[in-house]
């Protein structure tokens, strides 16, 4: 007789764990909360679905942070090249764009869930929507059954929960699976948001330049250490340079995205963090000076504002004028060396306090979750209950952008479906 399987969470992982149960021989019942299937699928990457990304293994671990480790052996199982000839079956055909980010070729990502929907129906799993999981049923250590939110009991041989994180509820990810582990003994690191826009102290500053975008910053984060300041550790891989954005609360933008974990971790830790920009990183301080001191002698006659013009957006200017204590309408030959002076460190060390980040609800993805030490890395069941599993965001894991938490929850629900269909 074929073994029971009840998938609770029909998103990314959810569906392709049904998919490669099902395939394997498993009874596979679907219980999903939202109306359809996918729903965070549908708005990933843009609406594009970033799938995966053509990094080389050693370096798509990196960007797990230290929890990257856990997914090694699973990726030498099911990896990139598997998943896309997966889908490719399914008539999702795939390009490489920048930063080795890997979309559908049609640039849909409803695509990738039709065709996740498609692989599970095929091979015979049925879905429930509109049905909430509320507890694993545990008798000895062993899963029985999954339990509704109306208390029907659905007796099971394996339940994989993949409820996703706590982070857009909107998607029907609300964070349910962190309680149902709890609740059978699971370990659940804390929740933090990650991939989040962060918030300044010094609100009236970014307010008057919200909506500036800079395609080519640096942005280090620094803590006092004694009276000296170091960077802080950041858990994903942070590009020299790169894109940033004005909010009228604060900052994001990729570089800032990227950042954002590390930034919330040294918060919660009790730490004073600042960010500074160097809007020029190209340049160093002495290039800066020397190029800003021809430029005031060749056109000495010229606005600050003019001038600065030619080296920042022109909101950005005009307040950097005003911090140097610098009118921008000021004709340059009025400038004395100390203001001139000033208007070079700014370039250099833009200085905003952080205060925090959006909540939870608002990063891209949930940090924290069900303790990678509890879940076996090879077919993801759990080490204290037999019987269960656990995949996708649920889990302790969270990476950078670029196709990296898509890739962990196909793999982790691939192998639970395949564990949990053979009883291993
Ligand atoms: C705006 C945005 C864009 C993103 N873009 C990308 C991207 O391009 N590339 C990338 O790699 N990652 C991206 N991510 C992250 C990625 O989408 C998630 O990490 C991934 O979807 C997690 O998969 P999952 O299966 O664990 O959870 P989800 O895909 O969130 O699925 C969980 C499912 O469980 C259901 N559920 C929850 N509780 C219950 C319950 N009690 N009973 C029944 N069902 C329940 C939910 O309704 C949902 O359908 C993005 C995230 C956001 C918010």
């Amino acid at each position: 007789m074929s073994r029971k399987v009840i998938i609770a969470g029909a998103g990314a992982a959810g569906l392709i764990a049904a998919g490669h149960a099902a395939e394997l021989g498993a009874d596979v019942l679907v219980i999903e909360k939202m109306r359809e299937a996918g729903k965070k699928i549908l708005i990933s990457g843009k609406e594009r679905c970033n799938i995966t990304n053509n990094a080389p293994l050693e370096k798509f671990i990196t960007y797990y942070g230290r929890n990257g480790q856990f997914l090694r052996n699973a990726y030498h199982r099911f990896f990139r090249d598997e998943l896309l000839a997966l889908l490719r079956r399914y008539g999702v055909n795939t390009q490489v764009e920048r930063g080795g980010r890997i979309f559908p070729a049609s640039g849909r990502a409803d695509e990738v869930r039709d065709a996740l929907v498609r692989y599970a129906t095929e091979h015979g799993a049925t879905f429930r929507y509109l049905t909430e999981a509320q507890r694993v049923v545990v008798r000895e250590k062993r899963v029985v059954a999954l339990e509704l939110w109306n208390g029907q009991r659905l007796p099971a041989d394996a339940v994989i929960l993949t409820t996703g994180g706590a982070s857009w509820p909107g998607t029907g990810s609300t964070g349910d699976g962190y309680r149902m582990a709890a609740a059978v003994g699971h370990t659940v690191v804390p929740l933090r948001p990650a991939l989040v826009p962060l918030t300044v102290v010094e609100r009236e500053v970014v307010k008057e330049v919200q909506g500036v975008s800079l395609r080519n910053a640096r942005c280090t984060f620094l803590v006092k250490q004694g009276r000296k300041e170091k960077p802080i550790r950041l858990p994903f891989p942070m590009p020299p340079t790169g894109e940033m954005l004005f909010t009228h609360f604060g900052v994001s933008g990729p570089l800032i995205l990227t950042a954002s974990l590390g930034v919330v971790d040294a918060l919660r830790a009790g730490k004073k963090v600042t960010l500074s920009i160097d809007f020029k990183p190209g340049m160093s301080v002495e290039q800066v000076r020397a190029r800003l001191q021809r430029e005031f002698e060749q056109y000495a006659h010229r606005h600050v504002r003019k001038l600065l013009k030619g080296w920042l957006p022109f909101k950005l200017a005009d307040l950097l004028a005003r911090m140097s204590g610098i009118e921008p309408e000021r004709h340059l030959y009025t400038i004395r060396v100390a203001e001139r002076e000033r208007l070079v460190q700014l370039l250099k060390d833009f200085r905003l306090t952080i205060s925090g980040s959006l909540p939870l609800v608002a990063g891209m993805v949930t940090a924290g979750g069900v303790s990678l030490k509890e879940v076996h890395p090879l077919t993801f069941e759990s080490r204290l209950i037999s019987g269960l599993y656990l995949a996708g965001e649920i889990l302790d894991l969270a990476a950078d952008t670029g196709g990296f938490n898509l890739q962990a929850a196909f793999t982790g629900g691939y192998l639970a479906g395949q564990a949990a269909a053979s009883g291993g």
